[in-house]
C-alpha cells in the first residue's frame, strides 16, 4: 500500500505527557523508534507503520512555516506523519526580536503557541532540545526537558523519522570575546530580548529615583555590531527610551541622559549591505542622536562598559551583542554530516545534506550555493521562507519518489527599520527593474509587508486580516511602549 492511500493519521496533537511515552502504546508515540527506560525498542502498531514520517527540527521562520504547510497539505490527507520538535515553547519571528528588546512590542501579543499550531495544522508538536543523531537507526535524540525549578517534564526521547529537516537557526558569534557571556546580552531568542527591555525600565526606573547624579556609565547603552539587527535596535530604543521617559520617568532627558552607542568593527555600519544605504542609515542615526563608532573592535566587555583595541573604553550600563551569525555547536560534527566553519550543514541545491539524502536542511543553519555567485545563500529571513516553499514540493517529490529540483534563491533585497521614523533598503529583482533604492513610507510597508508574508503562511488571510484590525484598534487605547 502507498503512502497515498492511508487515511488513518493519528490525530494531530502534542506530547503533553511524554514521561510515559516510552511505556505506553497510544498513536501519538513514535513506537518504532522508542527505547523503554530499560533501553528495549519498542515496535509501532502496523496502521502507523508505512506512514512516511517527517521530523522538522527548529520551529522558526522556515521550520514553523515548513510544518504549517505540510501538515496542512499532507498530514490533514494521511498521507505523512509530520511532527516538529523546538526546545521553546512559543515561535516569534526573529526580525522582531530588536521591537521586543527596545518595548515597541509586546512579546504576549505576537508569540505564536506551537501546541495551538500544531492542533490546528495537522502537525505535533514535540517539546525539547534535539542533542544528538543516529543516521544509522534513522533517530533525532532529544534531551529531557525539566522546568524553571529543575523539576523535569519530560525524559530524554528518541523519534524516528524517514526525513529529517534540521531548521535550528543561528547564533551571534562572539568570537569568544572576554566578558561577553557574563555582561551582554544577545538578541538571540525571545527570552533575552525580554530581559534585556527589563533591564532597560529597571535602569531608567533608578536614575529616576536616585538623588545623587548619574554614574558616567549609567543609562548609557553599547551595541556591538551594526549589521542590520544593531542598526534596528539602536533606532528603535531612541524612539522607545523617548516614550518610556514621557510616562512620568521626567527627572531623565531622555535624548541627554541616555546614550546610545553602536560600535563596529568594519569601516562603516551595514558592512553586508551596498554602501548607499549605510550612508543613508548613518545618516538618519546621526539625526537620532546615536553616536557611531566604526573601525572599532571590541577587545573585551567590562562591567561597566565596552573597551576597544585601541584601549578606549566606551561606559555603558547595558551591553547588546549583536555582532557576526553562527550555528548551533550541534551542528559541528552532527554524526558524520558535513559542516563548515560557521557549523552551517553544508547542502545541496536540492537542500539535502552532501553526506545523508534523507536529511536536508533549511534557513539560517543551511550552508547552501548561492545558483551563479561564489558564496552561499545569506542568513535572512526571506531565505528560510522560500526555502520553506521549496521544502514543501520537495516533499510531494519525494513521497512520489520523483527526482528532487534545486533551489535557487531569489535575492529581493534588504529593509532595515529605523523605528518608526523612516526605513531604508534595495528592492532587488524584475519587479523593480534591478536594484532600487527606497526610503521613507514606502520602505516602511515594504518592511512591514515582510513580517505579514510570514503571519500569512502561519495563519491564512482571515486571521491575518482580523488580528491586523484588532492590533489598530487597542494601538489606539494602550501605551505605545511596554512599561513592565
Ligand atoms: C534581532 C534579529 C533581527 C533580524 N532581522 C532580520 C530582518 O530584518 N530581515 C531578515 O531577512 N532577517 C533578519 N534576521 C535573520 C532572520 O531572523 C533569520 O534569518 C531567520 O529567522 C532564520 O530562520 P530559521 O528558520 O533558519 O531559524 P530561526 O528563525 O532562528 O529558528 C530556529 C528555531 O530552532 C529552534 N532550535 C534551535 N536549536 C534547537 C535544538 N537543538 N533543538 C530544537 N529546537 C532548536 C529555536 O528555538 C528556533 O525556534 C534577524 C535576526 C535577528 C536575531
Amino acid at each position: 500500500m502507498s503512502a497515498g492511500e492511508r487515511t488513518n493519521l493519528p490525530a494531530a496533537g502534542s506530547d503533553l505527557d511524554p514521561g510515559r511515552e516510552a511505556a505506553r502504546s497510544t498513536p501519538d508515540v513514535d513506537h518504532r523508534a522508542v527505547r523503554t527506560p530499560d533501553g528495549r525498542r519498542r515496535r509501532m502498531p502496523d496502521s502507523a507503520e508505512t506512514l512516511h514520517r517527517i521530523v522538522i527540527v527548529g520551529g522558526g521562520a522556515g521550520g514553523l512555516e515548513l510544518a504549517t504547510k505540510l501538515g496542512d497539505r499532507l498530514g490533514k490527507r494521511g498521507l505523512a506523519r509530520i511532527d516538529l520538535i523546538d526546545r521553546d515553547r512559543t515561535h516569534l519571528w526573529k526580525p522582531l526580536l530588536h521591537e521586543v528588546a527596545a518595548g515597541s512590542m509586546d512579546l504576549g501579543v505576537h508569540e505564536l503557541s506551537y501546541l495551538a499550531q500544531s492542533h490546528w495544522h495537522h502537525f505535533r508538536f514535540r517539546l525539547g532540545e534535539m542533542v544528538g543523531l543516529d543516521r544509522r537507526r534513522r533517530e533525532v535524540h532529544v534531551a529531557p526537558v525539566v522546568d524553571e525549578a529543575g523539576e523535569r517534564i519530560a525524559p530524554e526521547r528518541i523519534f524516528g523519522y524517514d526525513t529529517l529537516i534540521i531548521a535550528v537557526g543561528s547564533l551571534t558569534n562572539d568570537f569568544e570575546t572576554p566578558g561577553v557571556k557574563e555582561y551582554a546580552i544577545a538578541l538571540e531568542t525571545a527570552n533575552l530580548a525580554a530581559r534585556f527591555h527589563r533591564r532597560l525600565i529597571d535602569s531608567l526606573m533608578r536614575a529616576h529615583v536616585q538623588d545623587e547624579p548619574l554614574r558616567p556609565e549609567q543609562l548609557q547603552v553599547a551595541i556591538i555590531g551594526a549589521g542590520a539587527t544593531g542598526v534596528e535596535l539602536a533606532a528603535e530604543l531612541r524612539n522607545t527610551t523617548r516614550d518610556l521617559v514621557s510616562y512620568g520617568l521626567d527627572r531623565i532627558d531622555p535624548d541627554e541622559d541616555i546614550r546610545l552607542n553602536l560600535i563596529e568593527a568594519s569601516e562603516r555600519i551595514l558592512p553586508a549591505l551596498p554602501r548607499r544605504l549605510s550612508e543613508a542609515a548613518t545618516g538618519l542615526l546621526g539625526k537620532l542622536g546615536v553616536r557611531v563608532h566604526t573601525s572599532a573592535r571590541v577587545a573585551e566587555v567590562l562591567k561597566d562598559g565596552v573597551r576597544l583595541a585601541d584601549g578606549r573604553v566606551i561606559p555603558a550600563e547595558l551591553v547588546v551583542w549583536a555582532a557576526g551569525v553562527k550555528a548551533p555547536d550541534l551542528l559541528r560534527n552532527l554524526d558524520g554530516l558535513e559542516s563548515n566553519r560557521m557549523n552551517q550543514l553544508l547542502v545541496l541545491p536540492s537542500l539535502q545534506t552532501t553526506r545523508d539524502e534523507s536529511i536536508f536542511a533549511i534557513g539560517d543553519c543551511a550552508a547552501c550555493p548561492w545558483e551563479g555567485r561564489n558564496e552561499n545563500v545569506p542568513p535572512r529571513a526571506q531565505a528560510a521562507h522560500q526555502q520553506s516553499s521549496h521544502m514543501v514540493r520537495q516533499i510531494r517529490l519525494r513521497l512520489a519518489g520523483k527526482p528532487l529540483r534545486p533551489y535557487r534563491y531569489r535575492d529581493f533585497g534588504s529593509l532595515v527599520s529605523l523605528g518608526r521614523h523612516s526605513t531604508v533598503g534595495n528592492l532587488m529583482g524584475a519587479l523593480v527593474g534591478g536594484n532600487m533604492m527606497v526610503e521613507g513610507y514606502f520602505a516602511r510597508l515594504m518592511y512591514a509587508w515582510l513580517y505579514k508574508m510570514h503571519e500569512l503562511a502561519l495563519y491564512g488571510y482571515t486571521k491575518v486580516t482580523l488580528d491586523t484590525i484588532a492590533r489598530l484598534i487597542t494601538r489606539r487605547t494602550e501605551p505605545h511602549v511596554k512599561l513592565h
